[in-house]
């Protein structure tokens, strides 16, 4: 079968591989959809960062070169021995995190904490893939309503659920996202899903701002309007409920910790590719905290997957398709260079 195999700093080779077979308590899939996400053109730019030259991972014993692509959906083609409540040709997408079990984390029902924590198409061959192979555990069912296409963003828009979560607002809360791009709009997608009516999308770019105003998001442009101002006129001086770091850089940390009101959080679900300085005062002055956020659960995967099954999630203008036949051309690079937002890689073609 056809797979884009990782074998290091811009190597990312669509080649024959062996196809894989399943074992004890696991499922095999026919890949149908498999999104590019952020973590893997870091790793094809900047990498290898999580996956491993040369160490194999404790749960999964996988090294480099590995087949890339942690966000997918796909049917059921087979199930191993010991699997009884999977079934061939059900629709499923696919929650990536191998998890241990045993450590403190993982006891707490934290599992996306686990302290060996390995992820599906970074320490295992993932769904850049005709086919692949994973523990039944991972699996989750999706229902009728909900389109392979759609299944694939499965992964991300729990991402940015959980991240929505960790924020303890209600539907009369009002809050802040820096940052549309697919993890800004997922984000925007959670809350309106939790009720939220009050939500500004803090963005510079205009075509992101597009976008997401497409989709009915009502939006701020920091290069030309005072963000914090606008807030506090608009919360007659009370601060939003709560802020959300999508964008990673110092400028929005900074506004994010000054719109924000008493003892509310900025919920951080960036990646920071290095240190930033930010006035940490604004956190003491009234009490605010900064609390970071990692992957999801099994509850976010069910709650993303109930709103879709209820037409919650609009792909339109934001989401593209492209073959796996073309993944660093049509994909990464054209991720790298902001010129697409989200892209879904079909491996059959
Ligand atoms: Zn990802
Ligand atoms: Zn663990």
């Amino acid at each position: 079968m056809r797979a884009a195999v990782y074998h290091g700093n811009h190597k990312l080779e669509v080649e024959d591989v062996p196809e894989p077979t399943t074992g004890e308590g696991q499922v095999k899939v026919r890949v149908s959809r498999n999104g590019i996400c952020g973590t893997d053109l870091h790793e094809y730019y900047d990498g290898p960062i999580f996956i491993s030259p040369s160490d194999p991972h404790p749960l999964t014993g996988k090294a480099m070169p590995v087949v890339m692509g942690h966000e997918f959906s796909g049917v059921v083609t087979e199930v191993g021995a010991g699997v009884s409540d999977v079934h061939e040709g059900d629709n499923v997408t696919i929650e990536p995190i191998y998890r241990c079990g045993q450590c403190r984390p993982c006891r707490d029902g934290n599992y996306n904490l686990c302290q060996s924590i390995g992820f599906h198409g970074l320490m295992a061959d993932g769904g850049m893939a005709e086919h692949t192979v994973v523990p039944r555990d991972q699996v989750h069912h999706l229902p009728d309503s909900v389109s392979l296409e759609m299944g694939a963003l499965v992964e991300p828009m729990s991402v940015a659920y959980h991240a929505a979560g960790l924020a303890e607002v209600d539907d009369q809360s009002r809050a802040l996202i820096y940052g549309a791009g697919p993890i800004g709009i997922g984000l925007w997608f959670a809350l309106r899903g939790m009720g939220l009516s009050e939500i500004d999308v803090v963005e510079p770019s205009a075509i992101r701002r597009g976008s997401i105003e497409a989709l009915g998001a009502r939006t701020l442009d920091p290069t030309t309007q005072d963000v914090a101002g606008l807030v506090a006129d608009a919360t007659h001086g009370d601060g939003v409920d709560a802020a959300f770091d999508a964008a990673g850089v110092a400028a929005a940390v900074e506004s994010a910790t000054t719109c924000l009101g008493e003892r509310r959080p900025l919920i951080s679900v960036a990646i920071y590719d290095k240190p930033l300085v930010t006035p940490l005062i604004n956190l003491v002055l009234k009490e605010r905290r900064i609390q970071g956020t990692l992957c999801y659960t099994a509850d976010d995967y069910r709650a993303v997957i109930d709103l879709m099954s209820r037409g919650h999630y609009d792909t339109t203008g934001w989401v593209d398709t492209i073959p796996l036949s073309g993944v660093v051309e049509q994909g990464f690079e054209e991720l790298r260079a902001g010129r697409r937002m989200k892209l879904l890689v079909d491996p059959t073609a």
